[in-house]
């Protein structure tokens, strides 16, 4: 079992299978609220065991389309956790886990800050890439 929580540990969630996507956003929403890299999940493997009713979420506005959700109490970025998609992504960071993955792609490099050097060799897309 793949366990992930948030930072203060309020919000607890499993997966019962290693996602099959990885990948990391540099657009200024994903960065801002601290989720650039996530891993894409299938709602059926994925299960929220504690703190459900800590989560609050931050509504996209068109033409945004992701929710942000987050822990109410320590405000950590959690992915679109209360989806109702088939899959739907979830912040990397926030697994405790050892993931047999690596990250597949970086998107929105274009709105990447100098500052950060990309250290992987995965695919740079300007934008969002067409899978
Ligand atoms: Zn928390
Ligand atoms: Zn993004």
């Amino acid at each position: 079992m793949i366990k992930g929580s948030c930072c203060c540990g309020a919000v607890q969630f499993e997966l019962t299978e290693t996602p099959s996507m990885m990948g990391t956003c540099h657009c200024s929403r994903c960065r801002k609220v601290g989720a650039s890299t996530l891993v894409f999940v299938k709602s059926e493997n994925f299960r929220i065991t504690q703190g459900r009713d800590q989560i609050s979420t931050f509504k996209a506005e068109p033409p945004y389309k992701y929710d942000r959700c987050f822990c109410s109490v320590c405000g950590s970025a959690l992915g679109e956790v209360l989806s109702e998609g088939e899959s739907f992504p979830v912040v990397a960071n926030c697994i405790d886990s050892d993931l047999e993955i690596e990250n597949q792609f970086h998107e929105f490099v274009s709105e990447k800050p100098c500052w950060l050097k990309i250290g992987d060799s995965a695919k740079q897309f300007a934008e969002h890439p067409k899978f």
